[in-house]
Parts: C-alpha cells; sequence; structure tokens
C-alpha cells in the first residue's frame, strides 16, 4: 500500500508508521519502505538511518535485495523497516536514466518472496512530491492510501494526484487503486474538522475510514523518542485511533481479497 498525497505534513508519515505498528501488534508481519529521502519513517520506527546504512535507495538501485535491507523493529519482531537514508535525495535525479526507471521497486518486491518473510502489508512512506520515488512506489503497489489533513485547503493538489493515479492505472499498473482515504488531525472541537470531514465524505464515499484520526499531542511527540504512538502511549486517543483505524484496513481488505491475511495471522 502506497501512502501518498503529495502536500507535505498531511500525516503520511505519521499514518505510515502507526499503521504498520497498529496491525504488526495485532500479529501481522508488516514491511514500512521509507521512500522519503527525510528518513521521518525511520526515525519514528527506531531504525538505524545514518549515512552509509543499507536503505531503500540500495533497493531502488538494485544493488541488494528487501530481505537483505529490512531492519527488524526494537520493538516488535512482526514490525520491519527499510529505512531512508541521505542518499535518496538523488535518486530521483539518478533515475531518471535508469533502465526500467519506474518499475525498480515493482520488480524487486515480489509477492511470493514477501511472504516468505511473513510479510502480509507493505507500506510505502512517499515524499511530498509526484516524482519518479511516488511513481515507484505507485507502481510497485495495490492500493493508495491518502491522508487527508483536516485543515484549510485540505482537497488541494488532490485532484492532480488522483490524474496521476489514472495514468499510472492505464500505463503502468493495471492493478493500482486508491482504496483509502484517512481523515488526519481531526479536531472535533472545531467547525473546520468537521466541514473538511464532510466534503471529503461526499467526495470519496466508502473511499473514506470511518475511523478518523484525532489531532493528539502524544502522536506527534513519539517521533522524537524513536517510537510509534503504539509504544509511547499505548493507552492514548492517538493509539486507540491507529489501532482502531488498522482493524478497519484489514477487515476491508480480508472482504475483498479474502481470508489470506486472516489465515495468515493465527500463527
Ligand atoms: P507528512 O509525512 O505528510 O509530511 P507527517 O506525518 O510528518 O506528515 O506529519 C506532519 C506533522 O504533523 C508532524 O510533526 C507530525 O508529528 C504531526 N502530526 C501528524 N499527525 C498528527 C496528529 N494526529 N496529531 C497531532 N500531530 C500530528
Ligand atoms: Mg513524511
Amino acid at each position: 500500500m502506497c501512502i501518498a498525497n503529495q502536500k507535505g505534513g498531511v500525516g503520511k508519515t505519521t499514518t505510515a508508521v502507526n499503521l504498520a505498528a497498529a496491525l504488526a501488534a495485532g500479529g501481522l508481519g508488516v514491511l514500512v519502505i521509507d521512500l522519503d529521502p527525510q528518513g521521518n519513517a525511520s526515525t519514528a520506527l527506531g531504525v538505524d538511518h545514518s549515512e552509509g546504512t543499507p536503505s531503500s535507495y540500495n533497493l531502488l538501485l538494485w544493488e541488494q535485495n528487501f530481505q537483505e535491507l529490512a531492519q527488524q523493529s526494537p520493538t516488535n519482531p512482526n514490525l520491519y523497516c527499510i529505512p531512508a537514508t541521505i542518499d535518496l535525495a538523488g535518486a530521483e535525479i539518478e533515475l531518471v536514466s535508469m533502465f526500467s526507471r519506474e518499475r525498480r521497486l515493482a520488480e524487486v518486491l515480489v509477492p511470493e518472496d514477501l511472504r516468505a518473510l511473513g510479510i502480509d502489508y507493505v507500506f510505502v512512506d512517499c515524499p511530498p512530491s509526484l516524482g519518479l520515488l511516488t511513481l515507484n512506489a505507485m507502481v510497485a503497489a495495490k492500493e493508495i492510501l491518502v491522508p487527508i489533513q483536516c485543515e484549510y485547503y485540505a482537497l488541494e493538489g488532490v485532484t492532480q494526484l488522483l490524474r496521476n493515479v489514472e495514468l499510472v492505472t492505464e500505463a503502468l499498473n493495471k492493478s493500482l487503486a486508491v482504496s483509502t482515504v484517512m481523515l488526519t488531525m481531526y479536531d472535533a472541537r472545531t467547525n473546520l474538522s468537521h466541514q473538511v470531514a464532510e466534503e471529503v465524505r461526499q467526495h470519496f464515499g466508502s473511499k473514506v475510514l470511518r475511523n478518523v484520526i484525532p489531532r493528539n499531542i502524544k502522536i506527534s511527540e513519539a517521533p522524537s523518542y524513536n517510537q510509534t504512538i503504539l509504544d509511547y502511549d499505548p493507552g492514548s486517543k492517538g493509539a486507540l485511533a491507529y489501532i482502531d483505524a488498522a482493524k478497519e484496513i484489514n477487515e476491508r481488505f480480508i472482504a475483498e481479497f479474502g481470508a489470506l491475511v486472516a489465515a495468515n495471522s493465527k500463527h
């Protein structure tokens, strides 16, 4: 699942790491691929991403495979992360002249190999742009999750994102769809949040998750301790919201693709 929205600060990274942690806590195998050169997902998951660490850059260059690059979370053995290092900042340009430049990620994420490692879900945290890194994520993914912040201009850029998804679906990846829209930083006390939620639900209908993620200070504090919200404050409103959203996503997945994941989660 590709977490994309070319707008920055809407909750992509927060959603990628906390959904991943919640699914992993429920017994599923989850791999987070950090494709943002800033490496915020790697930081939040507490994995090493200092310069020179084997990373998603090496994955895109086909220098190492995901089995070698995935670092296990220090707190959850079901959770893995392929970190992003600063090398990735140049990748967007380096990729331009490379063979199969849009399929670098898709080619190496072989579903059978992922299953063999016990991975049920892969989340790709995208940078805030629609460049080659995001394109690689879209070509490799089955589904796109679009986080939308309950703030002014919430839908700004979304039309452009959807147009890009359409182009990718037509030309590069027929199985791709925007499956999930998630409302983030929802503040129940403000009219603005209600209005944005209403507008987004009208626009996207059943793609929008029932569970919204509230604005919660604990969520924003957790990354500075290299922790997900599930480790930092498992009883917080933020943690509970991500756990509920993860359950909803997994239920939808089972309804759509069958009991594969449910069966797998038993052991
Ligand atoms: P993106 O990856 O889209 O740029 P982030 O996930 O990094 O966005 O979130 C942007 C900022 O908002 C971060 O500082 C993050 O900690 C904060 N944030 C995200 N979600 C919430 C939330 N539900 N409540 C409070 N702060 C949040
Ligand atoms: Mg981010």
